[in-house]
């Protein structure tokens, strides 16, 4: 009988609780899974609550991707798949001087077609014309900016109109200053010479599999996830202490001593499921540089205004599921959802309007602004943007603080040189999680369950 490990994972978020999950059911050796959390609630990010007479409206995600398997598999795994519903299919937009349809055949804010382009009025006649000269360019060298690469293919307004505001929306992020090879999608066609010619292969291949939902949602939201993949893992022994923030790690010979606000644990093998700011304090005295790189890193703020306006106020031609602001065309407000359009099981039965409205990005803190601040630019842009004064019956104001890690140009590398460190300083010592190796919830489960598998061949290795 092998004697029983312990295994501490540091972070509540989805990646510290999926990560529990699969070292409790994967480890071939009985085990003893811990999870330290900072904050005095799990699921970090995640994060659901009544709003105006509705049980479940989510404070930050409200869908995960399903044309990747991780969340899908996780919420069936759960017990909750046949709980997960899909947007309704409104189309979004694009504010720029007035609204436009976000186009059809684009990949990503990528044109995978003329017509993506061609037949829209989001774009001058200059601006289209330089976009449609994109497959007689010769190859562009690829310096890991999604912003540069765009530009030089596609001319400034596709880049500034559709691509940013896309992917920016996704990452909070600025495109000039974010790095390719984090959105695959993007660096798969740095493979062809034309990005047009390319994504339009990609879109072919992608119509040919049977249609389904691009995203889903458990019916009571994104918390639902958290609530019900806690209870697994304590119905399956492990403990989860909250208010317990990590200061610092020891290595022990071949095990590790652990220094939380709630007191000292030793454990034979660590996930860290932490931001990397937040991970690189305690991290210095087992790796120096590694914690110096991931003090490093930058994350954006991120302020999520959700509004309940009465029926009435609401222009009735406002049937889409939202909008995104182009930077140039910005003051506070980035996007907004008109979350009613979006999900049949947001409409109080009085007929308001749910709004979900994000300001702040990485280049545009709005963090040191009061509340009544916020609300008041959120109010002021939505009426340049709609056309309407709102006053909303109910508001409810969340704030993400550092909440969307920021992937410069060459991270991957950075992150390569971090871990290759660690496996020499901290053997058994593994990362899952926002900061690491993508940013959506699909990609946060998958870094999870492979901390997992590290985690258990970590432990058979002690045990040879
Ligand atoms: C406004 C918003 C909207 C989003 N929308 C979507 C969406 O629609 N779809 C999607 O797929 N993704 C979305 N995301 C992204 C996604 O929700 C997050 O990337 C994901 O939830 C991050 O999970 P995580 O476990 O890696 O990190 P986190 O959720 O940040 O969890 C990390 C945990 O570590 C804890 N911690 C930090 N330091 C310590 C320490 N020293 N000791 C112990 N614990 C510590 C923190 O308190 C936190 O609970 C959104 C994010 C935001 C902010």
């Amino acid at each position: 009988m092998s004697e029983q490990r312990n295994v501490v994972v540091i972070g509540g978020g989805i990646a510290g609780l999926t990560s529990a999950l699969s070292v409790l059911v994967d480890s071939p050796i009985p085990v003893s899974v811990t999870v330290l959390e900072a904050s005095d609630r799990v699921g970090g990010l995640i994060k659901t609550s009544p709003f105006a007479g509705l049980d479940a409206v989510d404070e930050a995600a409200d869908a995960f991707l399903t044309r990747v398997p991780w969340a899908s598999q996780l919420a069936s795994e759960l017990g909750l798949g046949a709980a997960i519903t899909s947007p309704t299919g409104a189309h979004a937009n694009i504010w720029h001087n007035g609204m436009h349809s976000i186009p059809g055949d684009v990949l990503m804010g990528v044109p995978a077609k003329m017509r993506a382009f061609a037949t829209t009025s989001l774009f001058s006649p200059a601006g289209k014309l330089r976009a449609a000269i994109e497959p007689l360019l010769p190859t562009t060298t690829d310096d890991d900016s999604i912003g540069h690469y765009i530009r030089k293919r596609f001319g400034r307004e596709i880049h500034e109109r559709l691509v940013d505001p896309l992917v920016g929306s996704i990452y909070a992020a600025d495109t000039d200053a974010f790095s390719m090879a984090a959105v695959p999608q993007i660096a798969a066609l740095t493979a062809s010479r034309s990005a047009l010619l390319a994504a339009g292969k990609t879109r072919k291949a992608a119509a040919k599999a049977p249609a389904s939902p691009i995203f889903g949602v458990p019916l009571r939201g994104m918390g639902a996830l958290i609530e019900t993949l806690a209870q697994r893992v304590v119905s399956l022994g492990g403990t989860i202490i909250t208010g317990a923030r990590v200061s610092d790690i020891q290595r022990n010979g071949a095990s590790y001593g652990i220094a939380s606000t709630s007191g000292e644990f030793t454990a034979d093998s660590i996930v860290v499921a932490s931001p990397a700011k937040h991970s690189a304090p305690f991290l210095t005295s087992v790796d120096a540089r590694a914690s110096e790189l991931l003090a490093s890193w930058d994350h954006a703020s991120v302020a999520l205004i959700t509004m309940a306006v009465p029926a009435h106020q609401w222009p009735s031609h406002l049937t889409g599921s939202g909008y995104l602001v182009p930077k140039p065309d910005q003051r506070w407000v980035t996007a907004a959802s008109f979350g009613s359009n979006k999900w049949a099981h947001w409409r109080p039965a009085d007929g308001s309007m749910i709004l979900r409205v994000s300001l702040g990005r990485d280049g545009l803190d709005v963090m040191h602004f009061d509340d009544d601040h916020l609300i008041n630019l959120a109010l002021a842009d939505m009426k340049l943007h709609l056309g309407v004064d709102l006053t909303p019956t109910e508001i409810r104001m969340s704030r993400w603080q550092e909440s969307f890690p920021q992937y410069r140009p060459h991270h991957f590398a950075k992150l390569a040189e971090i871990e290759h460190s660690l496996s020499v300083s901290a053997p058994g010592l593994v990362f899952a999680g926002a900061s690491y190796r993508g940013i959506g919830i699909p990609a946060c489960v998958q870094q999870a369950r492979l901390a997992g598998e590290s985690v258990a061949l970590h432990l058979a290795s002690l045990t040879d």
